[in-house]
């Protein structure tokens, strides 16, 4: 079984901030598959870990775009969006792989579109509503398979 952690936030404010300790955390190859409805928080997880990247440019949800490269930070993050994605040939096309396997850091917003892409070692999150708390509460769940790896070579 995965390793889950589970995180409480109660504003964007807090879920960016949960972001940023991942962005400083990453390291070089990490890919983070993000999943959660429209409107549960992927973009702004996303824009704390570019901040924790050390990323200075405006981070947003790539609307027409499935790809968007951010530099100069730390490292450089990759941000998908496959929300629009209607055909596999589509992330083809961006060359993904180039990405996923590469040197900097990987986040995919509803990455179970892209499932089969995935490689196995890639860190899932999933932000969810939770609405016996009220409209600003997010409920943010890790599931690190690194670490089950290393547990249990
Ligand atoms: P997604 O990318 O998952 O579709 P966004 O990050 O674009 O979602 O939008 C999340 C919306 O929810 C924003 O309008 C944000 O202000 C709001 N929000 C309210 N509470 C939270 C919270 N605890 N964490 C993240 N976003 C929140
Ligand atoms: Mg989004």
């Amino acid at each position: 079984m995965p390793d889950n952690e589970v995180y409480i936030t109660r504003s964007p404010q807090e879920t960016f901030l949960r972001g940023a300790d991942v962005g400083r955390s990453a390291r070089p190859g990490d890919i983070y598959a993000l999943e959660g409805d429209l409107g549960a928080g992927k973009t702004v997880f996303t824009q704390g870990i570019a901040e924790g990247l050390g990323i200075k440019d405006p981070v947003n949800s790539p609307t027409f775009t499935i790809l968007q490269v951010y530099e100069g930070g730390r490292l450089p993050l990759y941000h998908f969006d496959a929300y629009r994605l209607e055909d596999p040939e589509e992330l083809a096309e961006t060359g993904y792989e180039e990405y996923f396997y590469g040197e900097g850091v990987t986040v995919i917003e509803w990455a179970s579109r892209v499932e089969e892409c995935l490689p196995p070692d890639c860190v899932h999150i999933t932000i969810n509503r939770d609405d016996s708390s009220g409209d600003s509460t997010r409920l943010i769940t890790f599931s690190d398979s690194r670490k089950v790896k290393t547990e249990d070579p």
